[in-house]
């Protein structure tokens, strides 16, 4: 692996991105952040790209005061992520959050290029479109969600033979054993708290509610060709095992780790090879591993996301979308924990369903869950 074009390089994926690039002097030819205009040029004084691009417009004059005259060529807005991810390169890291991603992540396997995916959203709305189009051109698309590169990594060497089960770990967030009654009263604060993981608020906001294992259900599904009846979600607070797979024959093949995302990032980076990491070794004296069966009615996210995926077409979109909003709104204090997966059902049974799945249609469930929503 030479070089890499890293979409959200500002992010919690990102910045570890960036640990791994140094530590394997892996070239960076573009970064992209949101609106972190401040930490996206310290970045590029680091890493000398060609490219650098900041989504939200209003900060280009920041980006351009701070890096006008060195060389780099400087962009904005949405469409210039896109055309980042179609730039010719061994790899396009997709560390973007939310159903930003999706466009950027369509381009870059559009174009052919390899895409190393934290983005999950992406294969929760167009899921179909992206892997049809991976077959198509004959690209690949590695994961770096964690318990789904583990599943990669089970499933290497397994010949012809069809995996029988998944089995998607989780750590159950910072509300694991809560009752509905308990997680009436929780806040912001306790919801940003993960036991296990540091990673951006979104994502911490959505293992709390296990709308994380919601969404890793669907992107499971896709990434792997199997049944949604074919994912078993355990938790398993420790997050040592980060997942394993089930075969015919009775064995079960997991992969272990500390929990540390620049093992899974690396690996989509640097695979087939397996090089030194960053990450501590994993040393199992000292370590007990639990495991137990989730609380779906305490927790009706996951039986959300099960049920978008029955239902297909526009449905895990609406889904992904509404949780995106109802999220931001709770990190805005605009809403109760107890009121997200409430958000979501409503969302759901309100924005115009369609069978049917296309970029056009992803862009208006958008629109129409945006503006019902409002
Ligand atoms: P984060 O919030 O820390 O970072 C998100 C990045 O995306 C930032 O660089 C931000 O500037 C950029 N961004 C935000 N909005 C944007 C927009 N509208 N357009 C373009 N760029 C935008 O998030 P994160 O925790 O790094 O997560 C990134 C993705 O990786 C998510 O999809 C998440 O579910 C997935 N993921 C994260 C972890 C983790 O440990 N953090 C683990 C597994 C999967
Ligand atoms: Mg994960």
């Amino acid at each position: 692996m030479k070089d890499m074009v890293l979409l959200g390089s500002t992010g919690s994926i990102g910045t570890q991105a960036l640990d791994v690039a140094k530590l394997h002097n892996i070239k960076v030819t573009a970064l992209s952040a949101g609106s972190n205009a401040e930490l996206l040029i310290r970045q590029a004084e680091e890493f000398s790209p060609k490219y650098v691009c900041i989504a939200d417009e209003s900060k280009y004059r920041d980006l351009k005061s701070g890096l006008s005259g060195k060389g780099i060529e400087l962009m904005c807005g949405k469409e210039c992520l896109c055309a980042l991810a179609a730039l010719p390169c061994d790899t396009v890291v997709n560390a973007i959050v939310g159903t930003a991603g999706f466009a950027p992540a369509l381009s870059a396997v559009s174009a052919g290029n390899k895409l190393a995916l934290a983005n999950k959203e992406s294969l929760v709305v167009g899921g179909e479109i992206i892997t049809s189009i991976v077959k198509e051109k004959g690209t690949c698309l590695f994961p770096i969600d964690s318990e789904h590169s583990a599943i990669f990594q089970c499933l290497t060497g397994r010949g012809n033979n069809k995996p029988k089960k998944l089995i998607l770990t989780a750590s159950g967030g910072p509300f694991r054993g809560y009752t509905s009654e308990m997680l009436k009263t929780v806040d912001k604060a306790q919801a940003l708290k993960h036991p296990n993981w540091n990673m951006g608020a979104k994502i911490t906001v959505d293992s709390a509610t296990m709308m994380n294992k919601g969404l890793e259900l669907i992107e499971a599904v896709w990434l792997f060709d199997v049944l949604p009846e074919q994912v078993e979600i355990v938790v398993h607070p420790q997050s040592i095992l980060h997942s394993a797979v089930e075969f015919e024959d009775g064995s079960v093949i997991g992969q272990m780790g500390t929990p540390d995302m620049r093992i899974p990032i690396q690996l989509a980076l640097t695979y087939p090879n397996r090089c030194p990491s960053c990450a501590k070794p994993l040393s199992l004296f000292g370590v007990t591993m639990t495991f137990e069966k989730p609380d779906e009615k305490a927790f009706p996210c996951m039986g959300l996301a099960r049920s978008a995926l029955k239902k297909g077409g526009n449905m895990p979109c609406i889904m992904n979308k509404a949780n995106e909003i109802a999220v931001g709104m709770f990190l805005r204090d605009k809403l109760s924990f107890c009121e997200i997966p409430e958000k979501i059902s409503w969302a759901m049974e309100n924005v115009g369903f369609s069978e049917k799945i296309s970029l056009d249609i992803i862009t208006e469930t958008e629109r129409e869950t945006e503006e019902i929503l409002k």
